[in-house]
């Protein structure tokens, strides 16, 4: 638990959050401004910074939440769809630095769009960043 981290003071109680589902390890409650309403965070209580500093042993909690607040999510607010993503580090768009992730509930026509997509020069390219990228999990 960190002192100042906003999310771990939810998680200890301290601050108010309309709690969606709470065991030993995770929570989930709803985002305070959220994209579309049922816009829910899932968190392991735990202090982390990122889901990358989140260890193994924690993994299986925390999609087992996603899948049950998910599908709870889906089934209330009527959406038939839902992106499930986590921002990593500031410049990615990571406000609170304590590991989340976002359940966004979508609807036909919401107007939202995801990010705009680009291309390699050709597939050489894309085989060299591969490599580098299959070299540094070495
Ligand atoms: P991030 O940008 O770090 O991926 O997302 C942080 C999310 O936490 C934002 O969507 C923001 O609305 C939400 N948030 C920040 N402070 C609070 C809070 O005190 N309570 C709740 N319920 N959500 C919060
Ligand atoms: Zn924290």
């Amino acid at each position: 638990m960190a002192d100042d981290c906003i999310f771990c003071k939810i998680a200890r109680g301290e601050i108010f959050c309309a709690e969606l589902y709470n065991t030993d390890t995770v929570l989930a409650f709803l985002d305070i401004a959220p994209v579309h309403k049922g816009h829910a965070l899932v968190l392991p209580k735990a202090h982390h910074e990122t889901i990358f500093d989140i260890p193994p042993d924690l993994w299986r909690d925390i999609m087992t939440a996603q899948q049950i607040v998910g599908k709870a999510i889906l089934q209330v607010t009527g959406a038939p769809g839902m992106n499930v993503m986590t921002n990593c580090y500031k410049v990615a768009g990571q406000l609170v630095p304590h590991a989340h992730w976002h359940l966004i509930p979508r609807h036909e026509g919401d107007g939202l769009e995801l990010w705009p997509q680009g291309a390699y020069g050709d597939n050489e390219e894309m085989n060299r960043l591969a490599e580098a990228v299959r070299l540094a999990m070495e």
